[in-house]
């Protein structure tokens, strides 16, 4: 990520561990810490809702609502804004809104690769259709309504989204959170 160091512009700058660079000439030392993300299944009753991603990384597989938190905010309220931004639509106030599992994810992005901890929340939305959301333009080219046994592995855009979705049908059957190593 960088080349010469931003502080003195030194080429000895190096990367270690996957996460920190640290400049031998001036001190210099920066985190690239893991980001918290958050992924949501919004169940109808037998279909979840799924998006076509509308941009790279992963255009045109599919994803989950969801996102980077920002800072300041709590995963809730990262979740809350995504779902806004990402498909016009939020959860009614009281709706209850449960974690259910988390995964580490790989997101590269511009030559960045970033690491997250992603947090998976599902919400029942009973009778939720398509014509109750707005989809973003550019960002989301698609909506799909799937039941979960019909979810393609490899139509999901990211390996989180996998094991999440695999999560999902064991968490609907036990209803405790479940994050299996
Ligand atoms: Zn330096």
């Amino acid at each position: 990520m960088f080349t010469y160091c931003p502080a003195c512009g030194s080429g000895n700058i190096v990367f270690k561990d996957n996460r920190v660079f640290k400049c031998p000439d001036c001190g210099f030392t920066y985190y690239h810490n893991t980001a918290a993300a958050t992924g949501c299944v919004i169940d109808t009753g037998d279909r979840v809702l799924l998006l076509v991603r509308g941009k790279e990384p992963s255009k045109g597989k599919l994803a989950l609502p969801g996102g980077f938190v920002d800072p300041g905010e709590g995963a809730l309220e990262g979740l809350r804004r995504e779902l806004l931004e990402e498909i016009g639509w939020e959860p009614p106030e009281g709706a209850e809104i449960t974690l259910f599992a988390s995964f580490p994810n790989i997101y590269p992005y511009k030559n960045i690769v970033y690491n997250t901890c992603d947090l998976f929340f599902t919400l029942d939305a009973p009778g939720l259709s398509e014509k109750d959301l707005r989809p973003a333009e550019g960002e989301v080219s698609g909506i799909r309504f799937l039941r979960p046994r019909e979810i393609n592995g490899e139509d999901l855009a990211f390996d989180s989204t996998r094991r999440a979705m695999e999560a999902y049908s064991r968490y609907r059957e036990s209803k405790t959170f479940l994050s299996p190593l």
